[in-house]
């Protein structure tokens, strides 16, 4: 029996950050915290075969390097694995370091898209041992079958020659069958931090389905869970709900898919056994506007849907056309208002700085997010993730000049017609011109459920605080 601690490593400026496959961002007002559902079912594995497990997600409770190392020195693991993600890069990585100093005899592993799509980038670190390429559950067992060094010969890895120290990169592992995919380990957390932004209610994620077919340029979907879909059984994914509410009497989930609702069939067999157990749950979910119709968004919310979040990224169909989306802005039309008519919240993703953007799309792209009945508006920047068509592009035309550091929050691609500054300050006057509207604030009040101040108090303060900073810069 080993003792492994999985890690969501503490924040550079120790905001909340989520590190989850493709999905990295601070905790804002409407960015929450979401629990660290890929540590969470890799637990799963390593305790069913009897190794001795802590989970620690530094953001959410707030540990800094100093109590982690404190935490480690107790806790003496035999492996430590962690959670890494572009926009934290360096920092993530040199954790290693910590850990080392304190535990000299753990072996020390990293996970994510960035050193997925270049293990050098980690392994340039000394106190990392290996990195697990794509999604990591299957392969982080089977290290840890393997202590000692045998580990070096199993698929999915890269890792550094003990001999000449030149970094080996071994056979791609095959993904995960669906229906072995098991319950997070979610006993193995204090569950309290994660709450809904505006709600304050605790809720989980609940992730019915992996890998993404389509190749949007700037997403990196396909570096962990892979191009091709795979569904777990909707009695697995029900009873998974079912067990969650009984165990830790939560109620709201967020279904976290790369393309939940690309089959209507799934979807609706998924709403029909909900209804069928009866249970009372409340959830949300991210779709694509080209996979949802009035019939199914109705059946969806008759199931306990509430919310649903669309990423409709520009108004100008030859951007769209560009990034490889695939969608049509009728279609964004179409899916949002359907999406309100049949009486649900809806969120509205945007990324500005996309290749062939300049001011005149920019504008274009905020007029339609304040013309469609939308709730909630979020607006990135387009990040060059590492591994995404859309970094090949940035690199090979000198928009970057460094891989790590990039982030959805601050632009930073050069592009011919836009500065990071113009895209970044086109941003911040987006968020503005959306929400400092009456209709926008009334129904966000009207929102608003008790329980929920602390989680807005902590939400506006980062908000105001990264506007202001923003500002003054
Ligand atoms: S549809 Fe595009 S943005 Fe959504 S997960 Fe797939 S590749 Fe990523």
């Amino acid at each position: 029996m080993l003792k492994i601690l999985l890690l969501n490593p503490p924040h550079p400026e120790a905001k909340g950050f989520t590190r989850e496959g493709r999905c990295t961002q601070e905790a804002g007002v409407w960015a929450t915290q979401w629990p660290p559902v890929s540590l969470a079912t890799t637990a799963t594995f390593l305790e069913n075969d009897g190794h001795q497990i802590k989970i620690i997600d530094c953001p959410a409770i707030g540990m800094n390097r100093q109590i982690l190392k404190n935490e480690l020195g107790r806790f003496s693991p035999d492996m430590v694995f962690w959670n890494t993600a572009t926009p934290t890069l360096s920092h993530d990585l040199d954790l290693g370091h910590l850990i080392k100093n304190v535990s000299p005899h753990a072996t020390t592993g990293v996970i994510g898209t960035h050193v997925t799509a270049l293990p050098e980038s980690a392994l340039n670190f000394p106190g990392i041992d290996v990195v697990i390429r794509n999604e990591p559950e299957q392969t982080i067992r089977e290290i840890c079958f393997h202590p000692g060094s045998s580990w070096r010969k199993i698929n999915g890895i890269s890792y550094r020659s003990s001999d000449s120290g030149k970094i080996r990169h071994n056979s791609q592992r095959t993904f995960l069958k669906a229906d072995s995919i098991p319950a997070p380990a979610w006993h193995l957390l204090d569950l309290s931090p994660y709450r809904l932004p505006l709600k304050g209610r605790p809720f989980l994620i609940v992730a019915p389905t992996r890998g993404c077919p389509f190749a949007c340029s700037f997403c990196t979907a396909s570096l962990y869970y892979g191009r091709k879909p795979r569904q777990r059984p909707v009695k697995k994914v029900v009873d998974e709900i079912e067990n969650n509410m009984r165990q830790f009497s939560i109620f709201d989930f967020f279904i976290w898919a790369d393309t939940f609702t690309a089959d209507n069939n799934y979807v609706e067999n998924f709403c029909r056994e909900i209804k069928k157990r009866d249970l009372k749950i409340r959830w949300t979910c991210n779709s694509r506007v080209d996979t949802v119709n009035k019939k199914l968004l109705t059946e969806m919310k008759s199931a306990g849907l509430w919310m649903i979040s669309f990423g409709l990224e520009s108004a100008d169909d030859a951007i769209l056309e560009k990034s490889g989306k695939k969608i049509n802005t009728a279609q964004s039309r179409l899916a949002v208002n359907n999406a309100h008519a049949v009486g649900l919240k809806v969120s509205g993703h945007f990324i500005f700085g996309l290749p062939g953007e300049n001011s005149r799309s920019m504008a274009r792209t905020l007029d339609l997010a304040m013309e469609l009945p939308l709730d909630i508006a979020q607006f990135y920047t387009a990040a060059p993730f590492p591994g995404t068509a859309l970094y090949a592009m940035a690199a090979n035309r000198g928009w970057i000049s460094r891989d790590d550091g990039c982030s959805q929050n601050q632009a930073s691609m050069h592009l011919p017609d836009l500065t990071p500054g113009q895209v970044d300050a086109f941003t911040r006057r987006a968020y503005k011109k959306f929400y400092l509207r009456l209709k926008i604030l009334l129904n966000l009040f009207s929102m608003l459920e008790p329980g929920a101040l602390t989680g807005i108090g902590i939400g506006l303060k980062r908000f105001l605080g990264w506007t202001l900073h923003k500002n003054s810069g």
